[in-house]
């Protein structure tokens, strides 16, 4: 298991990790089988979408805070449930098939870490399973 921390400078930010999960991805020396990609946090999430225009992350993010707004109403008492219902719609994890030992990401898609309570300091966790 490979990990890696990012310092998140906003609020709600994503973070185009790629480039980090394939270089752990060929540092395993595996072949084939998949990229199991991990966040142990509860505000913060993973996607794979479209990372050659930044504007659909950014579009992504906005429209997640218009979708759950800071200011609730909301039970939980710490100030961040918006946060944690972000993460909660985007999900904690991403999978990866490995191909030929490269990711078999699309022409257009990137893996970014989602920041929805930052900023921080904030792990990833990325297991390389195969072959
Ligand atoms: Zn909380």
């Amino acid at each position: 298991m490979e990990s890696f921390e990012i310092e998140t400078g906003g609020r709600t930010e994503f973070v185009d990790i790629t480039d980090r999960v394939r270089s752990a991805a060929v540092r395993s020396g595996k072949k084939r089988g998949c990229v199991f990609v991990y966040v142990p946090h509860t505000t913060a999430g993973i996607t794979i979408n479209e990372h050659a225009d930044p504007d659909v992350a950014d579009d992504i993010r906005r429209t997640l805070d218009r979708l759950v707004p800071w200011d609730g109403p909301y039970r939980h008492c710490e100030g961040n449930a918006a946060a944690h219902v972000k993460a909660s719609l985007l999900g904690h994890c991403a999978v990866v098939p490995l191909e030929g030992g490269a990711l078999a990401l699309g022409t257009w898609q990137g893996i970014f870490f989602a920041e929805f309570d930052g900023p921080r300091r904030r792990r990833v966790l990325v297991q390389v399973i195969g072959e």
